[in-house]
């Protein structure tokens, strides 16, 4: 896209004034206003193109830099601008008389389902990219495998994950991913592992096993979010001490700023200044059980705030008494400390016996999915709206 001015005549007849089109970037720092006005444009002009705007989703305030704009000048007055941020956020704004109107543009967005298949060779991270996903995937079907799979620590070389996903694209472009419908995880640590989505007749969805247990625990395996590391395992993001006793608890080595999870649902009993551990929240949970995330960074709770499994409480660093970015994490059982690693906690409700049948006749058709091999899937990512994959089908 030219950066310059761009004159264009449309019409040679002299009689018919020609229309100009500037295409502009917003400049750093510049507001649309002063855009508008640098294409010279008066300010009864700009102040109807703003209010246009404006009432069209597109918030003065947020303009960017590099939005890009498009005007076209008609008779020595502005005609039509077009505003694009990204390939989903357009504008148009349009001359209706003496007035101008605004709309955001619509598109039209397209949802598939299809198979992907990870193979772990460095990094799940890494694993996506490589099977020609957007990396975020990995983040996507490690919050569906929480409850059985710690990702920083369990992930293997060798290790295979295969899953029916939803792909939301817009004008054939990948734009990201819905729910997982369904994974398996096969790994030389964690075993065989196998998770569905399934909605209860009340309404509520969840995830099960196939033989129907529930796919959730009261706790998760681990109390890191995984994020974007993009860096193997056996490297400095690997457990750096891993060790139980006088130590009271399991250290995760792992870059500062990385996202802290509740493992369960709880009441905040600490979240503030521990000497030895730096930043440090500890969490009231069922079963008598306390937890407690040391080291941290950034704390996002407050005491006695009520907060759930999953929530982002603070973020990992090295404040205290550490030796370098790492998550201490400590775990109690009636007021004293238990080794984390070494808990077996409840499942959730499994699935009623009365959805047995529809539950299977609902997993039979991911089944066959999961078990197929994947049609030209190697590179077959950027799905082109002629061309879709052979492995998709549509919902
Ligand atoms: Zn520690």
């Amino acid at each position: 896209m030219s950066l310059t001015v761009v004159s264009l005549l449309l019409c040679g007849v002299l009689a018919n004034d020609p229309a100009t089109v500037q295409n502009r970037r917003l400049e750093r720092d510049q507001t649309m206003a002063g855009a508008l006005f640098k294409a010279g444009l008066d300010s009864v002009t700009v102040d109807g193109l703003l209010g246009a705007l404006s009432a069209s989703e597109y918030e003065l305030k947020r303009a960017r830099a590099g939005d890009q704009l498009r005007l076209v000048i008609r008779n020595g007055q502005l005609d039509t601008l077009e505003v694009r941020r990204n390939a989903l956020n357009e504008w148009l704004v349009r001359r209706d008389g003496d007035r101008y109107v605004g709309k955001k543009r619509e598109f039209e967005r397209e949802q598939k389902v299809e198979v992907i298949e990870l193979k772990v060779q460095s990094s799940v991270w890494d694993a996506a990219k490589a099977a020609g996903e957007r990396p975020e995937v990995a983040m996507t079907l490690a919050d569906v495998f929480a409850w059985d799979i710690d990702f920083y620590r369990d992930v293997q070389k060798g290790d295979t994950m295969r899953a029916v996903v939803e792909k939301v694209f817009a004008k054939g472009r990948l734009l990201g991913y819905g729910n997982v419908l369904a994974a398996t995880y096969k790994g030389s640590t964690v075993g065989s592992k196998n998770i569905y989505r399934y909605t209860l007749p009340d309404g509520a969805t969840s995830y099960f096993q196939r033989d129907g247990m529930s796919a959730r625990k009261t706790f998760l395996k681990s109390p890191l979010k995984f994020a974007n590391v993009t860096s193997g395992f056996g490297g400095r993001f690997h457990p750096i001490l891993n060790y139980f006793g006088s130590h009271n608890g399991v250290d995760y080595g792992t870059p500062t700023g990385t996202p802290v999870w509740a493992v369960a649902d709880g009441i905040v009993t600490r979240a503030g200044w521990d000497n030895g551990g730096g930043n440090m929240v500890c969490v009231r949970h069922v079963l008598s059980l306390e937890t407690c995330y040391l080291h941290l960074s950034k704390i996002n709770v407050k005491l006695n705030a009520r907060v759930f499994q999953k929530d982002v409480i603070g973020e990992s660093g090295s404040t205290g008494l550490s030796t370098g970015p790492h998550l201490h994490f400590g775990m109690k059982r009636g007021g004293a400390w238990v080794n984390p690693l070494n808990q077996n906690f409840p499942r959730a409700d499994p699935l009623p016996l009365a959805q047995k049948v529809l539950f299977g006749e609902t997993i039979a058709p991911y089944d066959a999915m999961l078990d197929a091999q994947p049609v030209a899937s190697v590179g077959g990512a950027q799905s082109s709206p002629s061309a879709p994959s052979g492995t998709t089908t549509t919902q």
